[in-house]
């Protein structure tokens, strides 16, 4: 079996196109969309990702600051900043980039987002309304994961789903959103005793770990679909997934690629949310 690769551009590319119609609307009524990234480090993975960032939000036709506040800043300067942003009118969606200041906690500095402008679901509150049942902003790689599966018209009610990973970022929330779509759920993590036993288990699994190739041929059921959300850099300085392509792709029905398959979802899905956070935020003006 050669699994169906699902690419994310595609989505991708649907998600951005209805964003920026919305986006011009608000435009033209004198409201555009406004991005602010805040960012105090000069890792090079991150930079990319900040620019690729501020292009896609220009071509959607949404304003991007990026705030440097350099390798130097400290914890009180980022979550100042951060304050500043969430009390300012004209900004929309708020993302503070990782790495963090040496000791900064992501969850603390987080909670100086205003919940309404966090696009990228950083700030406790918005996990708890996640799970909740709330109105939230999910982390964008979080909903990628299950944007790309309803793209490809995979069903998930009644589903078995297994995550492995639980960070905050993306294996929770991704659990979160697959439990509201009717999947039946398991999180897998670093203490789970055989984890291939409980992966082969999965219709869907979703490798969320950051470590390359963990995921093999003996953790996939055949036919089963594979989502790896896995961005580990190469000495190349390529990218390579969680996931051992070339022998789960004999196993599985479908497998995401690396890159370009939740990478671009997740660019494309916080551009959406920011243009959903201005309209909202106009709306209630
Ligand atoms: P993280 O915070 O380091 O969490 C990793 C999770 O994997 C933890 O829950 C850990 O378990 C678990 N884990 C570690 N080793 C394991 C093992 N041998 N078996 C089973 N579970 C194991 O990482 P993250 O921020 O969630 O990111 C995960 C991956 O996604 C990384 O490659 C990251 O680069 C990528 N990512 C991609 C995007 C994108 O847009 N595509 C965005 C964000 C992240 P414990 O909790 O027990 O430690």
């Amino acid at each position: 079996m050669t699994a169906t690769p699902l690419a994310g551009q595609q989505p991708a590319a649907a998600i951005r196109a209805e964003a920026a119609a919305r986006a011009a609307e608000l435009t033209a009524a004198g409201h555009q969309p406004r991005l602010a990234v805040v960012s105090a480090t000069t890792d090079q993975s991150s930079a990319w990702y900040v620019r690729s960032i501020a292009r896609a939000a220009e071509r959607t036709g949404l304003r991007c600051d990026v705030h440097e506040l350099g390798p130097d800043a400290e914890s009180p300067a980022v979550r100042e900043r951060l304050a500043e942003l969430s009390a300012d009118g004209s900004v929309h969606g708020i993302i503070l980039q990782t790495p963090l200041p040496a000791g900064a906690a992501l969850e603390e500095l987080a909670s100086a987002i205003a919940f309404e402008k966090d696009v990228d679901g950083a700030n406790p509150l918005s996990l708890g309304r996640l799970a909740g049942g709330l109105p939230a902003f999910p982390p964008a790689t979080a909903e990628a994961v299950v944007a790309l599966l309803e793209h490809h018209r995979i069903p998930l009610a009644g589903r078995r789903a297994v995550v492995v990973g639980r960070s905050t970022v993306v294996g929770k929330p991704a659990a979160h959103l697959l439990l509201d779509r009717d999947a039946t759920v398991t999180v897998c993590h670093s203490r789970t005793a055989d984890l291939a036993a409980v992966t082969r288990t999965a219709d869907v699994l979703v490798a969320a770990v950051g470590r390359p190739g963990l995921i093999t041929a003996e953790h996939v059921a055949p036919g089963s679909v594979v989502i790896d959300v896995g961005t580990n850099p190469t000495p190349d300085g390529g990218l390579t997934g969680d996931v051992d392509a070339d022998s789960v792709a004999d196993v599985a029905g479908a497998l995401t690629p690396v890159p370009g398959g939740v990478g671009p979802v997740t660019t494309a899905l916080l551009l959406r949310h920011t243009v959903r956070a201005a309209d909202r935020l106009h709306r209630a003006a």
